[in-house]
């Protein structure tokens, strides 16, 4: 049983290790800003490092207008440069009023989910003798 909770312990602290560990210590008075942090997974395309972007989609996102000046969503957009290459790779999601995710489009990289960054990133570090 005790087993089993370090699993599952390690399995979710790979994932958000900021927001876990804060609930467990402050007793969930936080759910509400679960939505607020959207994790971002990239992989640039020349160099193949994964980097991993927290977006604060109240504070990173700007609004967006249509032509008419009414507000029709949020956007984010961020240049991400990787440890390796150094080779910016301009990154964009976009939000409706809700916030809620409507497109993502990236240049220079390409979208990777949390599971494959994990690989990624532990693959890099422990197969270097192969
Ligand atoms: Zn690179």
């Amino acid at each position: 049983m005790l087993k089993k909770l370090c699993y599952t312990l390690q399995n979710i602290s790979v994932e958000e290790p900021d927001m876990t560990w804060w609930k467990w210590l402050f007793g969930g008075t936080s759910t509400r800003d679960d939505s607020r942090y959207l994790y971002v997974y990239v992989q640039c395309e020349r160099c193949r490092t994964p980097v991993r972007v927290r977006v604060d989609i109240y504070n990173d996102a700007a609004v967006e207008f249509d032509d008419r000046e009414r507000e029709i969503g949020y956007v984010w957009r961020k240049d991400i440069v990787d440890a390796k290459c150094f080779r910016p790779i301009h990154a964009e999601i976009t939000f409706d009023t809700a916030r809620r995710e409507v497109a993502r489009h990236i240049t220079g990289g390409q979208y990777i989910d949390a599971a494959t960054y994990t690989v990624l990133t532990t693959a890099s570090t422990s197969t270097r003798n192969t």
